[in-house]
């Protein structure tokens, strides 16, 4: 499109756009492989004061770690003279910078690309918003893993509080076995399963004997300390599976999972020997106890733990009635079966 304006006019319009344009241009000669600044309007001499006519570009980019980029637009406007433009990214004395640059080639008669005429529009305000965008994502992330940080401390906090509850609501308080609801929760569960599977399963029901002579003779806090040493002697004699509990008072509960009536007598007539071996200091007594166990097995009726319960209890009657520091077993008349039908 032939320009619409009378040759002083045009002159005049781009000697005004030259002078008062607040972006850059400047005008290179392409010499061999390198390009020579012939020409820079006031706003270039304002963007960059070290530049000025006659200095080479290979030179001036040499100084910038990003010239890379800038020699290859010119390389490439030139080789295939067509306008190039792109986005730099420069520090100018020791300031961040980002340039849009175009680089038109200007040719002769022939159609060579003889000099380069370039100018750049400074986008540096749109790299600080982008950094303050960043600073600002940063931040935020670094309050969100603050917060998530200290949300999982009060989560954390919060398990332990209930891992805690919920052992003091099923544990006694002073020898720190299960307590008697949590027992029978237990024993309940594993009595079905017993049951399904058909496998054995005990119980020993253990009471100190002549507990109440103890308190009277030694006071409450020593019969605390023989409960205490009972529950050990328990802990003690416990395998993994097997769940110990006071019932109350000075009464115990140990429930022994795939355990026979005859395996169960043994591990209680165990229990019984090393309570009798205690000796707990009081002042300058030695205090000494025994115990009476019963024991019981899952019979084939048994659908829950109840009856077993209820024979275990009766086994340790019996043990009382025939003197005390002893072990009685209740033997089922038929071993429990499984219910399964494979
Ligand atoms: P037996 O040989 O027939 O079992 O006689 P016993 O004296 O052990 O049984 P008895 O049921 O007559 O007495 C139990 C005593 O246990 C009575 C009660 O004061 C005492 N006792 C119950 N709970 C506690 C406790 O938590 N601490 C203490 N020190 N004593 C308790
Ligand atoms: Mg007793
Ligand atoms: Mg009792």
């Amino acid at each position: 499109m032939k320009f619409p304006l009378a040759a002083d006019v045009e002159l005049a319009f781009f000697r005004q756009i030259w002078d008062k344009s607040d972006d850059p241009f400047w005008l290179c000669q392409c010499v061999g492989d390198d390009f020579v600044l012939a020409v820079i309007n006031p706003a270039e001499e304002v963007v960059d004061p070290r530049i000025h006519p006659g200095m080479s570009l290979l030179t001036y980019i040499g100084g910038y770690p990003e010239g890379v980029q800038l020699i290859s637009g010119y390389y490439e406007c030139r080789d295939a003279a067509r306008t190039v433009s792109f986005r730099q990214q420069v520090t100018i004395q020791g300031e961040e910078k980002l340039f849009q640059t175009m680089l038109v080639p200007v040719t002769d008669a022939l159609g060579k690309v003889t000099h380069i005429c370039g100018t750049s529009r400074d986008m540096s305000q749109y790299l600080q918003a982008q950094r303050a965008q960043e600073e600002f994502s940063r931040q935020l992330e670094r309050q969100v893993a603050e917060r998530t940080e200290a949300l999982n401390a009060v989560n954390a906090e919060l398990r332990e509080a209930n891992r805690i509850l919920e052992r003091l609501a099923s544990s006694d308080s002073l020898t720190e076995l299960d307590n008697r609801r949590c027992f029978f929760d237990k024993a309940g569960a594993e009595a079905v399963r017993a049951r399904r599977y058909g496998h054995p399963l005990s119980l020993q029901m253990l009471d100190i004997d002549h507990f109440k002579a103890i308190n009277d003779r030694y006071g409450h806090i020593a019969g605390d300390r023989v409960l205490m040493a009972v529950a050990d002697v328990l802990r003690a004699n416990l395998r993994h599976s097997d769940i110990a509990a006071r019932l109350g008072g000075e009464e115990f509960a140990i429930l022994l999972p795939e355990t026979s009536i005859d395996d169960a007598s043994v591990h209680a007539e165990r229990i019984r020997q090393s309570v009798a071996a205690l000796s707990i200091a009081h002042g300058s007594d030695r205090l000494t106890l025994t115990v009476s166990i019963g024991i019981a097995g899952m019979g084939a009726n048994d659908e829950s733990i109840e009856p077993i319960l209820m024979r275990a209890d009766k086994s340790l009657y019996r043990a009382k009635e025939e003197g005390r520091n002893r072990v009685c077993a209740n033997r089922p008349a038929e071993p429990a079966r499984s219910l399964s039908l494979f």
